[in-house]
Protein backbone atom coordinates (compact mmCIF):
# COMPACT_ATOMS: atom_id res chain seq x y z
CA UNK A 1 0.00 0.00 0.00
CA UNK A 2 1.52 3.68 -1.35
CA UNK A 3 2.69 5.85 2.04
CA UNK A 4 3.45 9.44 2.40
CA UNK A 5 6.29 10.91 2.70
CA UNK A 6 7.19 12.50 5.69
CA UNK A 7 7.32 16.21 3.41
CA UNK A 8 4.10 15.01 2.05
CA UNK A 9 2.26 14.40 5.25
CA UNK A 10 4.09 17.78 6.92
CA UNK A 11 2.08 19.74 3.70
CA UNK A 12 -1.01 18.12 4.69
CA UNK A 13 -0.98 18.82 8.57
CA UNK A 14 -1.66 22.66 7.21
CA UNK A 15 -4.75 21.83 5.86
CA UNK A 16 -8.31 21.22 6.64
CA UNK A 17 -9.74 18.07 8.47
CA UNK A 18 -11.38 17.22 5.66
CA UNK A 19 -8.53 17.41 2.85
CA UNK A 20 -6.41 15.37 5.22
CA UNK A 21 -9.40 12.39 5.59
CA UNK A 22 -9.60 12.44 1.88
CA UNK A 23 -6.09 12.63 0.53
CA UNK A 24 -5.02 9.87 3.58
CA UNK A 25 -8.01 7.73 1.74
CA UNK A 26 -6.64 8.48 -1.38
CA UNK A 27 -3.28 6.98 -0.97
CA UNK A 28 -4.18 3.85 0.34
CA UNK A 29 -5.16 3.36 -3.54
CA UNK A 30 -3.00 5.71 -5.41
CA UNK A 31 0.24 6.95 -4.93
CA UNK A 32 0.58 10.54 -5.10
CA UNK A 33 3.09 13.40 -3.72
CA UNK A 34 1.42 16.27 -1.42
CA UNK A 35 3.17 19.33 -3.33
CA UNK A 36 1.56 22.23 -0.94
CA UNK A 37 -0.86 22.90 2.00
CA UNK A 38 -0.94 26.20 3.64
CA UNK A 39 1.21 29.06 1.91
CA UNK A 40 2.67 32.06 3.75
CA UNK A 41 2.61 35.34 2.37
CA UNK A 42 6.06 35.13 1.43
CA UNK A 43 5.00 31.76 -0.65
CA UNK A 44 2.46 32.98 -1.90
CA UNK A 45 3.97 35.94 -3.63
CA UNK A 46 6.66 33.63 -4.81
CA UNK A 47 3.44 31.29 -6.21
CA UNK A 48 2.17 34.43 -8.29
CA UNK A 49 5.35 35.55 -9.90
CA UNK A 50 6.11 32.29 -10.86
CA UNK A 51 2.47 31.49 -12.05
CA UNK A 52 1.51 28.87 -10.37
CA UNK A 53 -1.29 30.85 -8.44
CA UNK A 54 -3.63 33.51 -9.93
CA UNK A 55 -4.42 34.36 -6.35
CA UNK A 56 -2.50 37.31 -4.86
CA UNK A 57 -2.06 36.87 -0.70
CA UNK A 58 -4.06 36.69 1.29
CA UNK A 59 -6.84 35.82 -1.49
CA UNK A 60 -6.31 32.23 -1.99
CA UNK A 61 -7.30 28.95 -0.35
CA UNK A 62 -3.90 28.26 0.38
CA UNK A 63 -3.59 31.44 2.39
CA UNK A 64 -6.34 29.79 5.33
CA UNK A 65 -5.17 28.27 8.23
CA UNK A 66 -5.55 25.76 8.15
CA UNK A 67 -5.64 24.91 4.59
CA UNK A 68 -8.57 25.41 2.43
CA UNK A 69 -6.56 23.97 -0.44
CA UNK A 70 -4.06 21.21 -1.17
CA UNK A 71 -1.91 20.84 -4.21
CA UNK A 72 -1.11 16.85 -5.38
CA UNK A 73 0.37 15.46 -7.61
CA UNK A 74 -0.31 11.20 -8.78
CA UNK A 75 2.61 9.45 -9.29
CA UNK A 76 4.77 8.82 -12.06
CA UNK A 77 5.30 12.59 -11.56
CA UNK A 78 4.45 14.60 -15.40
CA UNK A 79 2.70 18.05 -15.53
CA UNK A 80 2.35 17.08 -18.97
CA UNK A 81 0.23 14.58 -18.68
CA UNK A 82 -3.37 15.54 -18.84
CA UNK A 83 -4.91 12.43 -19.13
CA UNK A 84 -3.18 11.09 -15.89
CA UNK A 85 -4.35 14.13 -13.69
CA UNK A 86 -7.94 13.83 -15.08
CA UNK A 87 -8.22 9.68 -13.96
CA UNK A 88 -6.41 10.29 -10.83
CA UNK A 89 -9.33 13.50 -10.25
CA UNK A 90 -11.68 11.20 -10.94
CA UNK A 91 -10.37 8.64 -8.76
CA UNK A 92 -10.55 11.73 -5.86
CA UNK A 93 -13.48 12.96 -6.93
CA UNK A 94 -15.16 9.40 -6.39
CA UNK A 95 -13.71 9.05 -2.72
CA UNK A 96 -14.85 12.47 -1.74
CA UNK A 97 -18.09 11.62 -2.37
CA UNK A 98 -18.05 8.61 -0.58
CA UNK A 99 -17.05 10.54 1.98
CA UNK A 100 -19.55 13.73 2.45
CA UNK A 101 -16.99 15.90 1.45
CA UNK A 102 -17.56 18.76 -0.94
CA UNK A 103 -14.38 19.72 -2.81
CA UNK A 104 -13.14 21.06 -6.07
CA UNK A 105 -10.87 20.26 -8.27
CA UNK A 106 -8.38 22.91 -10.40
CA UNK A 107 -8.32 20.78 -13.48
CA UNK A 108 -12.21 22.43 -13.73
CA UNK A 109 -11.39 26.00 -13.27
CA UNK A 110 -12.05 27.77 -16.58
CA UNK A 111 -9.84 30.58 -16.05
CA UNK A 112 -6.97 28.22 -16.39
CA UNK A 113 -5.95 24.46 -15.81
CA UNK A 114 -4.50 23.65 -11.72
CA UNK A 115 -4.33 20.21 -12.34
CA UNK A 116 -2.53 19.69 -8.72
CA UNK A 117 -5.05 21.98 -7.11
CA UNK A 118 -7.71 20.38 -4.46
CA UNK A 119 -9.91 23.09 -2.16
CA UNK A 120 -12.76 22.71 -0.17
CA UNK A 121 -16.33 24.23 -1.34
CA UNK A 122 -18.24 25.72 1.94
CA UNK A 123 -21.73 26.53 1.74
CA UNK A 124 -22.97 26.47 -2.07
ZN1 LIG B 1 -3.35 25.03 -5.28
Amino acid sequence: MPSFSQRSRDHLDTCDLRLQKLFNKVIEHRDCQILCGHRTKEEQDDAVATYRSHAPWPTSNHNKSPSMAVDVMPYPVDWTDKVALKNFSEFVKGCAAGMGISVRWGGDFHNFFDGPHWEIVDGD
